[in-house]
């Protein structure tokens, strides 16, 4: 007994378009057996395609019932018609369906591997179905290079070797000429021996001496059936192995891994055979991982509005926006091992233990950061008024020197700062007087200079002192700064310590009192010793020599006077003529200076690497027990709206660029991806599940673009090496969360295109 294998009843068939309702099949009935050879012909728009689609699962059908094995099909939903195309079904079609830039050795093994066949094996397999259709030799073309004729038993290869027992043929020699058609049918023909073999045929003379029973179709219904050289049907009589139960036992198929496996697969195989496409594909998204990676770094950038506002110099003057300035958390002195623990923070480069000097102006260069004025002697007197303040009375008989202060952005700092190691020649200052400074000429060392001070936030506007400083050492690395020594940053900042330091003279015994009390700036001159002191020749009604008694009211940080009022005499004597300070300034010697003045700093400045590691150092000084602050943050005031409206325009650009992107990827993408859809299909009709299609999109796709972020990583960190400052400075806010930020976003931007994509790629499949 003949076993049925396909079984239609009662099939019937509409297309509906938007004008007009085509019944392209009516009530059809047929029941095909194994080892039989259908030749299926009629008109054109007879209805004979729909009839092989129906049969081949590639179709639906509205009416009527259509049975597999002896089964019914109603139950079906869309991934067992799936698993039927996949195991039941090889397909060959007129224009014979190959992926062209595949080998004819890979096409034919995709359709193996999609039925689960290792490697190796689909390889060896497919090698045997080449060499029986007469292909060997030319497993390593590729399809699109094949003739008319090769491509067509390539694909019949293809069908052979997803080893199923039914082949449909669709017109399968509509593109060949009769010769090289008369051996496709023949070769057809010869499967019939052990495969249900259905073939619709335009030119049935062609086919004629080869089929085993030929059916008509006109208008979409059956009008003739019949059996042709029956005879030869008799030998064909043995049933093929049972392929549905052979495949439902294959547990890897279902198995997600291998799903994935095999996407990856045909990824890699989309990548290797299409280096063009390869190429295109990487090149966008490239395009997309440079403009995303600048965007998503100006907006980190731009997260911190402190950018906007105006410094305000009444809390620090140094405007330096890598300075944090430090306490410990308890109030205490800093020593050796607070430096030391604080350099050794990530991302800080220097650490000043006497901060205070660091808002403390001087002018080294004459020219340069001050300059001298004189003024014609005939019109001295009208000078000396106005800049009587800024003066230092040289009281010379021809002209008056008026001292003029140029650059007011040099700010000393201590020599705490750095170390030997960064200096090239001579030694790190110790003596109140000695500096460091950078020079490409080594014969400055130990030369002599005249340095004004002005301490604008300790002192009151106009005060400045001066002394000949002499240097002693050269910084290897060019720099405008200026390292003076800790004992010169100490005495001069002094006056920021509420200790009220008072000079009292002119004692009015009638009185009982001192006639003049003089608050003065105690500052140590190494030069004097004991109770000696000196004044400025400034000073009006000053002091005599020896005369006057001095008096301080150390005061603690709170302003409340504390331990006794201390007395002492001190030998004053007038500073010698020339040297400049205006008169508020007392010079005392070292000895006497630290009797009142023991404190060591407190407060120390981490100057940072980059303003963009604020947060990230701050956050480890308070758990290393410090209290930090921004220097720059808390001296920023008020919006300055220009920076605010530039800023606003940067943020604006960078998220509408990255939403832009979005559409770019989104939309451009997914149309370069449109010539894949012809791949697709194929693999669809080779029996490839809708879902290892999807994915074979995720795993190309996303290759491409973990190749395109990380070359861009790449690229901008060497051109963060190499020194370009828009990179640098954006680098250095690309901390981890911008990193995240950006593979989250060049990844959803990803599986956001290849969603879309495989939406459409659906809808294209199906239809
Ligand atoms: P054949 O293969 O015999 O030339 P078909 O089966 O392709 O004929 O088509 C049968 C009828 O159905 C024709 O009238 C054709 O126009 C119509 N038809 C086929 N496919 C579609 C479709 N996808 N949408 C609308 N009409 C269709
Ligand atoms: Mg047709």
């Amino acid at each position: 007994m003949k076993k049925a294998r396909i079984e239609l009843q009662g099939i019937s068939k509409s297309y509906y378009s938007e004008t007009a309702v085509t019944q392209a099949l009516r009530k059809v009935n047929l029941i095909f057996y194994d080892s039989e050879f259908v030749a299926i012909t009629g008109e054109s728009g007879s209805g004979k395609s729909t009839l092989l689609n129906i049969i081949g699962g590639m179709d639906t059908f509205d009416e009527g019932e259509m049975f597999v094995d002896g089964s019914p099909t109603f139950q079906y939903d869309d991934e067992d018609w799936e698993e039927y195309r996949r195991t039941k079904i090889g397909y060959v079609f007129q224009d014979y369906s190959l992926i062209g830039h595949y080998t004819a050795l890979d096409n034919v093994m995709s359709a193996l591997l999609v039925m689960g066949v290792e490697e190796t094996k689909a390889q060896e397999t497919a090698m045997k179905y080449l060499t029986q259709v007469g292909l060997d030799g030319y497993e390593t073309h590729r399809a699109s290079e094949l003739s008319s004729g090769q491509k067509q038993r390539l694909s019949i290869a293809r069908a052979l070797a997803k080893d199923t027992g039914i082949i449909v043929a669709d017109e399968p020699t509509g593109n060949l000429d009769s010769e090289t058609g008369q051996q496709i049918i023949r070769l057809l023909s010869e499967l019939a021996v052990d495969h249900l073999v259905i073939m619709v045929t335009h030119n049935y003379d062609q086919a004629e001496a080869y089929v085993t029973r030929k059916i008509r179709v006109h208008d979409g219904q059956i009008i003739s059936d019949v059996g042709v050289n029956e005879n030869a049907e008799n030998d064909r009589e043995q049933a093929p192995v049972d392929v549905v139960e052979k495949r439902s036992d294959g547990q890897i198929q279902r198995d997600r891994k291998w799903e994935n496996r095999l996407a990856r697969l045909f990824a890699m195989r989309n990548r290797k055979t299409q280096k063009g496409r390869a190429v295109m594909f990487t090149s966008f998204l490239l395009v997309i991982a440079v403009a995303s990676f600048l965007f998503v770094g100006e907006l980190f950038q731009h997260r911190d509005d402190y950018y906007t506002r105006n410094y305000s110099q009444s809390a620090f003057q140094r405007e330096d926006m890598r300075r944090l300035v430090v306490k410990r958390s308890d109030g205490a002195e800093l020593t050796q091992e607070d430096k030391d623990a604080l350099k050794k923070i990530r991302y800080v480069e220097s650490v000043d233990l006497w901060d205070v000097a660091d808002d403390i102006n001087f002018y080294l260069e004459e020219g340069q950061d001050y300059k001298y004025v004189y003024s014609d002697p005939s019109r001295r007197r009208r000078f000396k008024e106005d800049s009587e303040s800024k003066s230092s009375d040289g009281d010379s008989s021809t002209a008056t020197k008026t001292l003029t202060f140029l650059n007011e952005n040099r700010y000393m700092k201590s020599a705490e700062a750095i170390s030997e190691k960064d200096l090239v020649a001579g030694r790190l200052p110790v003596s109140q007087n000695e500096i460091v400074l950078y020079s490409n000429d080594t014969s400055v060392l130990d030369t002599e200079k005249l340095c004004y001070f002005m301490a604008k936030n300790i002192w009151d506007a106009n005060q400045y002192y001066s002394m000949n400083v002499k240097i002693v050492g050269i910084l290897k690395e060019t720099s405008t700064q200026v390292y003076f020594s800790t004992a010169l940053c100490r005495s001069l900042a002094s006056a920021l310590d509420s200790d009220e330091f008072r000079l009292m003279y002119k004692y009015d015994k009638s009185y009982g009192d001192y006639r003049i009390k003089r608050k003065m700036i105690p500052i140590i001159s190494e030069d004097l010793n004991g109770v000696e002191a000196r004044v400025s020749a400034a000073l009006e009604e000053g002091p005599e020599a020896g005369e006057v008694p001095y008096t301080t009211q150390p005061r603690n940080d709170k302003g409340d006077l504390i331990g006794e009022k201390t007395e002492d005499v001190l030998f004053v004597f007038p500073q010698a003529q020339g040297h400049a300070s205006t008169s508020d300034f007392i010079e005392v010697s070292k000895d006497f200076f630290e009797q009142y003045y023991q404190k060591q700093s407190t407060q120390a400045s981490v100057y940072i690497a980059n303003y963009a590691k604020t947060d990230v150092v701050l956050r480890k000084l308070k758990r290393m027990g410090y209290e930090g602050i921004s220097s720059y943050r808390i001296s920023v005031i008020d919006y300055n709206q220009e920076k605010v409206s530039q800023r606003l325009t940067i943020i604006g650009i960078s998220a509408f660029g990255l939403f832009i992107l979005l559409l770019a990827e989104v939309l451009i993408l997914r149309s370069l991806m449109k010539i894949r859809i012809k791949d697709y299909f194929v693999l669809k009709f080779i029996g490839m599940k809708m879902n290892i299609i999807r994915k074979i999109s995720y795993f190309e796709m996303g290759s491409y673009t973990i190749f395109a972020v990380v070359l861009t990583m790449a690229a901008m960190w060497v051109l963060r090496l190499a020194g370009v400052p828009v990179i640098c400075e954006m680098m250095w806010y690309f901390n981890f969360a911008a990193y995240l930020s950006y593979f989250a976003y060049n990844g959803l931007l990803i599986f956001l295109t290849v969603l879309f994509f495989n939406r459409l790629l659906k809808g294209r499949l199906n239809a």
